[in-house]
């Protein structure tokens, strides 16, 4: 009987690996991909936004070559940090179930085997369910709802749908490594200047509009897509004019969503947010209305790598406090 199983090894589950180890917690990470799947997944050569201390479980151990790391470097340091600290995570093995048997006692099942817990902490993400267009074509291969790589593109005409980092990343990626980019975006998406909304920042932005000025990149502004054809894309502006355009590769990039089935079996309680459908929880022990039931991470409310790192610094402690009154108490 384990006293805590945590579902998921990116930044937040490693963070609570960590918190618990230190804290003689007996404690299982359970992972479906690679240690820090998500950053893996990132776009090859992406160097991401967060600062280092942002980003870094410990304070002063991630150095990279420049102010911030790339997706590499970050990578590097997720899996040396859990490697170095001997940290108890099981990759490739996939959670299917959690079933509660009795208050603070249940039993999780994985394809590739079955054990029991006294506290489950599910830090799974939010990257399930890449976001669909929900369009004619959007099945063939050439559409791809993850960006990974521009190489294969160069000299081809690539469409990017999207309003947010990812999508101007991409664009930009592609137009400058040579492909025929368009980024199809929403008026709104590209004048918002609110770094608080989820619209292009401002360091992604600036070298964007240079693409723009030396014609690698276009800009659309789009009412919505109607059609994605073998070697074209029908769309509608925003002002409702319909245009079809030369198309080899679209990207869709408009978001993901966490698949929340295990927590609604289970009984968890969940809400709508401005990011769409979150567990509801106790914001100080972020733990949901099951007693033993805890989430933290990128599909509540404190999204990013900061949030996943510091939440588990709060409130494994917690969990180790709780275990030894219960401990007292038989
Ligand atoms: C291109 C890109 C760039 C980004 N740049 C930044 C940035 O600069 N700064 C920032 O703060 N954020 C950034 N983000 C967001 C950031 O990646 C997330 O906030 C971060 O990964 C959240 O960590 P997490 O541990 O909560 O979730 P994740 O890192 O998504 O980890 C969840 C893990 O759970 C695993 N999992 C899910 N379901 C199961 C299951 N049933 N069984 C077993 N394992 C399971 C997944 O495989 C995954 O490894 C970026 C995202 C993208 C896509």
């Amino acid at each position: 009987m384990f006293d805590l199983i945590i579902i998921g090894a990116g930044p937040a589950g490693i963070s609570a690996a960590f918190e618990a180890q230190k804290l003689g917690v007996n404690y299982l990470v359970i992972e479906k991909g690679l240690i820090a799947d998500t950053v893996y997944k990132y776009p090859v050569g992406l160097t991401v936004f967060s600062t280092v201390n942002e980003l870094e479980l410990q304070e002063n151990t991630l150095h990279p070559a420049r102010e911030k790391p790339t997706r590499e470097e970050l990578l590097s340091y997720y899996v040396r940090f859990t490697l170095e600290n001997n940290l108890n995570i099981q990759t490739e093995e996939e959670v299917l179930s959690v079933e509660k048997i009795e208050n603070n006692h249940y039993s999780v099942k994985s394809d590739k085997g079955e054990y029991e817990t006294k506290n489950i902490l599910f830090a799974i993400g939010a990257m399930q369910y890449p976001r669909r267009l929900n369009v004619p074509g959007e099945d063939l291969p050439k559409v791809h709802h993850r960006f990974i790589e521009t190489y294969p593109w160069v000299k081809k005409n690539a469409l990017v749908v999207g309003g947010g980092n990812s999508a101007g990343e991409a664009a930009l990626f592609l137009a400058q490594e040579g492909a025929k980019s368009t980024l199809a975006t929403f008026r709104k998406d590209w004048e918002e200047t609110d770094p608080k909304q989820g619209c292009i920042k401002h360091w992604v932005k600036q070298p964007l509009e240079k693409e723009l000025g030396k014609n690698c990149l276009e800009l659309f502004f789009l009412g919505r897509v109607l059609e994605i054809r073998e070697n074209e894309i029908v769309l509608e502006d925003e002002n409702g004019e319909i245009e079809t355009l030369p198309n080899d590769v679209v990207f869709v990039l408009i978001g993901s969503d966490a698949d929340l089935t295990m927590l609604e079996n289970l009984g968890v309680e969940t809400r709508k947010s401005k990011y769409g459908v979150v567990p509801v929880y106790n914001e100080e022990t972020f733990e949901t209305n099951v007693s033993g039931v805890y989430v933290v991470g990128h599909f509540t409310e404190a999204r990013h790598i900061v949030g996943a790192i510091e939440t588990p610094k709060k409130i494994i402690p917690k969990i180790a406090e709780k275990l030894l009154k219960s401990a007292a108490q038989v």
